[in-house]
C-alpha cells in the first residue's frame, strides 16, 4: 500500500470508531482535550475482553502468577528511586516562529536541517529535557511536601509491593506479579489517534526469576507473548520483533525485545518484553532502606531476584485489534447488486457483541416473541444483541461493520410452519463466508461458545 492509501485506510478507521461507537475525542463538546480518549460502548467492551483474555493467559491459567491492583497516586521517593523524576524525558525543541513545542527526535529532516512539522520553519531552540510525568498535589496544604505524581507506569508499584506480595502468596521462584491499569504520560505530541496518549493502560507482568535464568526467560516470554497476540486474531505477518541494540537499551537491561505492528501509519511498538536484571528491587531497597530478597529454603542463601518485564499496552493492541480487522468486500444488497461492505473481521474471542439475533419480521409476534427467548438464552453466555430494524440484509451489513461474528435470524421455519422437521431451528450467519446454516436452537450455545472462548 502506499502512504497515501494508508492514510486513507487510517482516515476511514478512525471515522469508523466515531460512527460506531468504539473511540471518541474526549471532552469532545468543549472542543477536545488533546492525547485523551473515551471509549464508546463498542469500544469499551472490546477492550475488556481485550484485558480479560489477557488477565486469563497471564494469571489464571498459570500457577506461578499472582495479581496486584496498585494505585495511581505515587509517592515521589518511589518514581526518585526508579530514576523517572531525574529521568524521565524526552527531548524537546521550540519552533520560534510558530511556537510549536516539538519531540526533538521525531522531527523530519529536509537536505539535513530539522523542520517544523506545523510551519516548515527552521528555526529551533536546542533540545532540552522535558519530564513527563503529571504532578499533583496531595491534600490542602500547598508545600513541596505534597506533591504526588500519577503513575506513568503500571510496573512501580509491583517492585514497591514485592515483599508484601512475596509474604502473602508464598511463591517460589520463578513467579511473577501482574497488572492491568492506568498510566499517564504527558506527551509532547500525542499523536497517531489512540497510539500515543497522555492517559492510557498497561499490562504488564513482572516476572521474578534467579539471574542465571534472566536471559532464558527472556525468550519464553518472547515466544509466550506473540503467541498472544496471534491468539486475539492479529496477524502474524504484521508482527515484528526488533531485538534492540546495546546503544537503545536501558543501561541495566541485558536484553530488550519490542514487538511492533505494521500499523497504517507505520511500525510501532506494541509492547516491550525486557530482562531488567535486578535494577529495580535495588533501586528500591537503597531508597527506602528496606530488605526487598529472596530466602531459598532448599539452598538456604538469600539474594535479590531478577526480572523480566513483558509490558504491553491497551489502547494500543485494541488499535491494532482495530486496524486489523478492518476489511472491504463487496457483498449484494437486497436486489442482488453488489455494493461494498465494510467488516472487522476481529476474531471472535474479541468481538464486542458475539452474536445478534433477529426475527424476521418484526410485525409477526410469534416471531419477536421466538427471537427474545433466543436472545435470552444466549445471553448468559456472550454478549448479545437484538435488533428488529429494518430489512435482514441491512441488519447483517450493521453488524459486519461492528465485526459480529454470529447472526441468527428467526423465521417461519422457526416457528413450524414450514414442516415439522424445521421447527425450533435457526439460520446460523457467519460473518466472514456469509454463509448460513441451519441450526437447532438448544445447540445454539454450545455452536457459538466453542468458538468464543
Ligand atoms: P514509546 O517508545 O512508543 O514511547 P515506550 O518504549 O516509552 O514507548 P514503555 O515505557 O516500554 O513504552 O511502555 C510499555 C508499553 O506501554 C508500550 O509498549 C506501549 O504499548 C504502552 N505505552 C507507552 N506509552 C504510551 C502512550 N503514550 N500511549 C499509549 N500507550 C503507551
Amino acid at each position: 500500500m502506499t502512504g497515501k492509501e494508508n492514510a486513507q485506510r487510517m482516515e476511514k478507521i478512525v471515522s469508523l470508531c466515531k460512527r460506531r461507537g468504539f473511540i471518541f475525542q474526549a471532552s469532545e463538546i468543549y472542543g477536545g482535550l488533546n492525547g485523551v480518549w473515551d471509549y464508546g460502548p463498542l469500544g469499551t467492551e472490546l477492550k475488556y475482553n481485550l484485558k480479560q483474555y489477557w488477565w486469563k493467559v497471564v494469571v489464571r491459567d498459570r500457577d506461578d502468577v499472582v495479581g496486584l491492583d496498585g494505585s495511581i497516586l505515587t509517592l515521589p521517593a518511589a518514581l526518585e528511586a526508579s530514576g523517572h523524576v531525574d529521568t524521565f524525558t524526552d527531548p524537546m525543541v521550540d519552533c520560534r516562529t510558530c511556537k510549536a513545542r516539538l519531540r526533538a527526535d521525531q522531527l523530519a529532516e529536509k537536505n539535513g536541517t530539522k523542520q517544523c512539522p506545523n510551519c516548515g520553519g527552521k528555526d529551533l531552540t536546542e533540545a532540552r529535557p522535558f519530564n513527563l510525568m503529571f504532578q499533583t498535589q496531595m491534600g490542602a496544604s500547598a508545600d513541596p511536601a505534597s506533591i504526588a505524581y500519577l503513575r506513568p507506569e503500571t510496573a512501580q508499584s509491583i517492585f514497591v509491593q514485592f515483599k508484601n506480595v512475596l509474604d502473602v502468596s508464598r511463591k517460589k521462584l520463578p513467579f511473577g506479579i501482574a497488572q492491568i491499569g492506568k498510566a499517564f504520560r504527558n506527551e509532547i505530541n500525542p499523536r497517531n489517534f489512540t497510539f500515543r496518549s497522555r492517559e492510557f493502560e498497561q499490562m504488564e507482568l513482572e516476572y521474578f526469576c534467579r539471574p542465571e535464568q534472566g536471559m532464558d526467560l527472556l525468550a519464553y516470554w518472547l515466544k509466550e507473548r506473540i503467541r498472544f497476540y496471534e491468539e486475539i486474531g492479529i496477524n502474524r505477518k504484521r508482527l515484528h520483533v526488533l531485538d534492540v541494540p546495546d546503544k537503545d537499551r536501558a543501561f541495566y537491561s541485558k536484553g530488550t525485545f519490542d514487538i511492533e505492528y505494521e500499523f497504517p501509519f507505520g511500525r510501532q511498538e506494541l509492547e516491550g518484553v525486557a530482562y531488567r536484571t535486578d535494577y529495580d528491587l535495588q533501586q528500591h531497597i537503597k531508597s527506602s532502606g528496606k530488605t526487598l530478597d529472596y530466602f531459598d529454603e532448599e539452598t538456604k542463601e538469600r539474594f535479590v531476584p531478577h526480572v523480566v518485564e513483558p509490558s504491553a499496552g491497551v489502547d494500543r493492541t485494541v488499535l491494532a485489534l482495530i486496524c486489523d480487522a478492518y476489511d472491504e468486500d463487496s457483498a449484494p444488497d437486497e436486489k442482488g447488486k453488489m455494493e461494498t461492505r465494510i467488516v472487522m473481521r476481529f476474531h471472535p474471542r474479541m468481538a464486542p457483541i458475539k452474536c445478534a439475533v433477529f426475527p424476521l419480521l418484526k410485525n409477526k409476534e410469534a416471531l419477536v416473541a421466538k427471537a427474545r427467548e433466543v436472545q435470552a438464552l444466549l445471553r448468559s453466555h456472550m454478549n448479545v444483541f437484538y435488533d428488529e430494524g429494518g430489512a435482514i440484509g441491512r441488519r447483517y451489513r450493521r453488524q459486519d461493520e461492528i465485526g459480529t461474528p454470529f447472526g441468527v435470524t428467526i423465521d417461519f421455519e422457526t416457528l413450524g410452519e414450514k414442516g415439522e422437521e424445521l421447527r425450533d431451528t435457526v439460520t446460523l450467519r457467519d460473518r466472514d463466508s456469509m454463509k448460513q446454516e441451519r441450526v437447532a436452537i438448544k445447540d445454539l450455545v454450545e455452536t457459538i461458545s466453542s468458538k468464543i472462548r
